[in-house]
């Protein structure tokens, strides 16, 4: 019997990077690669601990706190804390193992980790938050440093908890540093970092549109169905507005809300203002002046995927496996073209394996069906704006909103084609007129970078 625990989690973002190495011509044109995945995919550390806090109410609280380490071969560990009831060891596994290879896809010199703690956050008051924060700190101030390993936001964690995390650094460590990223605009953080994910996903899907159709189409006109509606939704949002898209659904953990005359940028606002105090989009829609205009229809319980009718692109922005294979052939079927990861593994492993398909060239169909960009690759302009804001720390200067954001937008593009030339260069497709695999791409890119500093090192020999 194995000594691994079950993590279903894990095991399936493994499966994505192995399936992807193996499905090429790597390991044949460069046998040594073999000897690293069995290496890179065990976390250089893990550490858990107990985290315990007062509640309002008087009571002690106790919950699982967690950071691994994953990889620092191109740098120190980076990645985001997940504040959700769901996070156990598997799902930070295949989050840290994921951001190994989306950090290298960025060319900075990032390390991959992630971390988090079981709790849900919702319907508690800021100066509970606040004590969860501080008491999580306590013992995560101990194994990281500007140097060692810089955490971010992620699901649960967004400006308000990254500001009382690195309150609680500076306080027990007596240290101001970019220990954080994802901080304040007047302490540290670097502009466009709230919005770097989501306009990162709608750069890279600028770039696929740009290849897919020669030239010709862009997002103006297109259709755009979304999940979820907190930070990487909102600003995919207001993105694909700012492009000409229609925004034709966003969604959370309780239901969907569609809109065949698309959501407008006040709509996502509305959605902005209100996340932060934990309402729910059928409040939201119900309360806000921003809605009783330009009507949207709620539907509770639902993913948006089966109900937004005709579509272009999809992008999924909410949580893992959020993507299932019926809905993927549901949003084949309403003529998506593009799907792109704003979500880390976003697609269940069956839905990946529809949209792949859809990518090779039959004799029935003449043209693609469906191009798909895995998270790694596509989401990964949070993680890049964070290098640059650690950046920014280093030099203790801040770039204006333009620089950066010009920045973000090369990092996207650069990826895109480090996808795609990798893609074709290792390519055993014998069908040359399909569009190259994007999950190919970005695993093997992601891979090799890592495994050559791996090599150089001595982590692998
Ligand atoms: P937020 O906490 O800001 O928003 C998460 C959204 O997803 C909310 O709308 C939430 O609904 C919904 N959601 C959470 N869990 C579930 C679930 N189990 N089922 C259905 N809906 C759910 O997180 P982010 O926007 O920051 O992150 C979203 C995704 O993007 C995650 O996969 C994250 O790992 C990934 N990502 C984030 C980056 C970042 O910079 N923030 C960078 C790269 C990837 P509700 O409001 O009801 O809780």
């Amino acid at each position: 019997m194995s000594a691994q625990p079950f993590e279903p989690e894990f095991q399936q973002a493994y499966n994505e990077v192995e399936a992807s190495l193996r499905d090429s011509s790597l390991f044949e044109k460069k046998p040594k690669y073999k000897k690293v995945l069995p290496v890179v995919s065990v976390p250089e550390r893990i550490i858990q601990f107990r985290v315990t806090w007062e509640n309002d109410k008087g009571e002690q609280e106790v919950a699982p706190g967690f950071r691994v380490q994953y990889n620092s071969a191109k740098g120190p560990y980076k990645g985001g804390l997940r504040f959700h009831p769901t996070v156990n060891l598997s799902i930070l596994k295949f989050l840290g193992f994921e951001q190994i290879f989306k950090n290298a896809l960025t060319g900075q010199s990032l390390g991959g980790g992630k971390g988090g703690l079981c709790v849900d956050l919702k319907g508690r008051s800021n100066n509970e938050i606040r004590r969860i924060c501080y008491a999580f700190m306590r013992e995560l101030s101990r194994h990281i440093g500007q140097d060692t390993d810089v955490p971010a936001g992620d699901i649960g964690v967004g400006g308000r908890e990254v500001g009382y995390l690195f309150g609680a650094y500076k306080s027990y460590k007596n240290s101001w540093e970019g220990v954080l990223t994802g901080k304040g605009l007047n302490w540290g953080g670097s502009l466009i970092r709230p919005e770097a994910t989501g306009y990162g996903l709608v750069y890279y899907v600028q770039a696929m549109i740009d290849y897919a159709s020669k030239g010709k189409e862009s997002f103006t006109g297109k259709r755009v169905a979304i999940s979820g509606s907190g930070n990487v939704a909102q600003f995919a949002a207001l993105k694909v507005i700012e492009l000409g898209g229609t925004v034709v659904s966003l969604s959370d953990s309780k239901g969907a809300i569609v809109s065949q005359a698309g959501i407008t940028a006040a709509q996502v606002g509305a959605i902005s203002e209100a996340k932060i105090n934990f309402k729910t989009l059928e409040q939201i829609v119900g309360d806000f002046a921003a809605f009783s205009d330009n009507k949207v229809t709620y539907i509770p319980g639902a993913r948006p995927w089966i109900h937004v009718g005709k579509v272009d692109v999809a992008l999924p922005c909410a949580t893992q496996n959020e993507v299932s294979g019926e809905e993927a052939k549901t949003l084949i079927a309403a003529g998506v073209k593009f799907v792109a990861e704003g979500s880390n593994m976003g697609c269940t492993e069956e839905a990946v394996h529809i949209f792949e398909g859809e990518r090779i060239v039959t004799e029935t169909a003449s043209q693609p069906a469906v191009w798909y960009a895995p998270g790694k690759a596509s989401n990964m302009g949070g993680v890049a704006v964070s290098g640059l804001e650690m950046a920014q720390n280093s030099q203790r200067l801040t770039w204006s909103r333009e620089q950066v954001d010009a920045e973000l937008k090369k990092i996207m593009v650069n990826c895109f084609n480090d996808c795609l030339e990798t893609a074709l260069e290792y390519s055993n497709e014998a069908n040359k007129q399909s569009l190259p695999s994007l999950v190919k791409g970005a695993n093997l890119v992601g891979f090799i970078r890592v495994a050559d500093a791996m090599f150089d090192q001595g982590d692998v020999w």
